[in-house]
């Protein structure tokens, strides 16, 4: 159980989970978890070092090795997990999970309540499911050439897991990562974001009070990316890094990977384009797009930042998108009138008013927002703010603001509008709007884009994949594809012939 300590303040600090015990960081000090709604400090969490990331990944690989958690089969530990799951369900109060997810991230008490704590949940308990339903034993076609064999693949663990999540969705990602790699079998060291560790360690001391897991196989080490981070993506006893963050730390990660050639799977930035066609019922895009690039404050990485509007209805579409977001209150996120809360970081915002003035100056028209907040003295607010006139190669159109900013464009035909939305470095997701379904699904099909919403946007699910081309990623989360992430394949094969005669390829060799 871990204790908490209370320093300065006041609040706790919240200790490293290592090889199934609660401790300090390695040099003593901690971080503050800062509510992004009015700039107090809630809590602490321990400040781990490069030292404390060692050892959890060492508690990783010596329980991995050990085998009792990664030698049992799919279906015995899915079978654990969702007794586990059943104990967290019992003891955590979800409504307590949202409020601490609101004040520690900023999202608004609506959208934890509604989104971040029950679809993290769900989805644990989800993915845990669907690989109770997988084989170890995959057979494989017979083959009596080059020699009669049978043949079949061994799906296995692959080992020591390092994982790295951000803080737009804290428990969602924890969930995301923790399950699938370890009903399939690995032992896991998770980072979370230094701004937003609170729930992660929340998730992993309700586990831990289960005591379904052996000692070693969940690791939770908090602590700067620089120093715990780096250490995880480059010690030679992590087997794969998965990593959910920036494009920029996306590229070290890899690079550091590449020391030992550890399995990646990365999770990165985004500038997804959000069509409108012509036919689309403007009642439901409007909303639609403004649900796209505002929810979360844009702190999305699939955030349809980028509006692609056909010229016939571009000034209707503005209009109407302008007066909607004057009505989106923003607010404190603990308050239910909120329907935006605070940016997560004084430097969040500071990126964001960057942008704006970078729109500005490139010659983008805007035409709502592009300030702070009146009367919100105290927090990281700022205005749902929209540029019009955008070209698509302006910068607004081009990097991630990772903030309430849309770049409302107008395009001629179908055709302009697809290789607009496909002129970008990334490729994450993005929506078409549109009455007539096979041309929107057509329409998704020439996006160069790991995900397209057609009359929707932001529903991901538990059963399909989620994963960027180009510099969005490497590699899907979620669903059978995202599980199979976190196993590798050993191909056996069994001579069916006693026979040297048999053997004629061993022939090419000897005599
Ligand atoms: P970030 O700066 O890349 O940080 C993500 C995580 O990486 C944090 O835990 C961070 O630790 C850690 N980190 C930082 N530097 C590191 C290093 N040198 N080595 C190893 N780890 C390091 O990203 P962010 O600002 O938190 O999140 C926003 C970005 O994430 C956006 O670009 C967004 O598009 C992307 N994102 C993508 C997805 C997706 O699924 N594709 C989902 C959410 C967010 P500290 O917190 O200690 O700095
Ligand atoms: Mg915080």
């Amino acid at each position: 159980m871990a204790t908490a300590v209370e320093t300065r303040k006041d609040v706790q600090t919240h200790q490293l989970y290592i090889n199934g015990e609660w401790r300090d960081a390695a040099g003593g000090d901690s971080i503050p978890s800062i509510n992004p709604s009015n700039e107090e400090e809630i809590a602490r969490v321990a400040k781990g070092t490069r030292e404390d990331a060692q050892a959890a990944i060492q508690a990783a690989r010596e329980s991995f090795d050990r085998g009792d958690w990664s030698k049992k089969s799919f279906k015995q530990r899915s079978d654990i997990m969702l007794q586990a799951l059943k104990h967290v369900m019992a003891k955590c109060d979800q409504d307590d999970w949202a409020t601490i997810e609101s004040s520690d991230a900023g999202c608004t008490l609506r959208m934890s309540n509604l989104s971040h704590v029950p679809v993290a949940l769900e989805h644990f308990r989800s993915l845990t499911a669907q690989a109770g339903e997988m084989k170890e034993y995959e057979p494989l076609p017979w083959v009596d050439m080059p020699a009669v064999a049978w043949n079949f693949v061994n799906r296995e663990p692959i080992g020591v897991c390092g994982q790295i999540i951000p803080w737009n969705f804290p428990l969602v990602m924890a969930c995301w990562k923790m399950a699938p790699a370890l009903v399939c079998g690995n032992s896991l060291v998770i980072k979370p974001a230094s701004m937003t560790s609170l729930t992660a360690i929340e998730l992993v001391k309700a586990l831990d009070e289960t005591g379904l897991f052996p000692k070693g196989v969940v690791n939770l080490v908090t602590g700067p990316g620089g120093a715990v981070g780096e250490e995880i993506a480059s010690n030679p006893m992590v087997d794969k890094v998965a990593f959910t963050g920036s494009t920029e730390v996306g590229r070290r990660i890899m690079q550091l990977a590449s020391g030992t050639v550890k399995k990646v799977t990365l999770e990165l930035g985004g500038k997804s384009a959000n069509i409108l066609l012509e036919d689309a019922d403007l009642d439901l895009a409007i909303d639609g797009a403004l649900f796209a690039t505002f929810w979360h404050q844009g702190q999305i990485c699939e955030s349809g930042t980028r509006l692609l509007v056909p010229e016939s209805i571009y000034d209707e579409v503005l209009e109407r998108l302008v007066a909607r977001t004057k009505e989106i209150v923003v607010g404190d996120a603990l308050d239910l009138e909120s329907g935006m809360g605070p940016l997560v970081s004084e430097a969040q915002r500071a990126t964001t008013e960057k942008y704006v003035e970078i729109a500005q100056q490139e010659g983008a028209r805007l035409v709502v927002g592009g300030k702070r907040p009146e009367g919100l003295d105290k927090g990281y607010f700022y205005e749902p703010t929209i540029f019009a006139d955008v070209q698509p190669d302006m910068r607004i159109a081009q990097e991630e603001v990772f903030g309430p900013v849309l770049s409302v464009i107008k395009y001629k035909g179908v055709s302009e509008a697809v290789k607009i939305a496909n002129n970008s470095i990334y490729g994450l997701a993005g929506g078409v709007w549109s009455r007539d379904v096979p041309e929107a699904i057509s329409v998704a099909k020439a996006m160069r884009t790991g995900t397209v919403w057609i009359n929707d946007y932001h529903l991901l699910n538990d059963v399909s994949p989620f994963g960027g081309y180009r510099q969005s990623g490497v590699g899907k989360e979620l669903g059978k594809e995202g599980l199979l992430g976190y196993t590798i394949s050993k191909h056996i094969h069994v001579a069916q012939s006693g026979k040297r005669s048999d053997r004629f390829v061993w022939d090419t060799l000897l005599p």
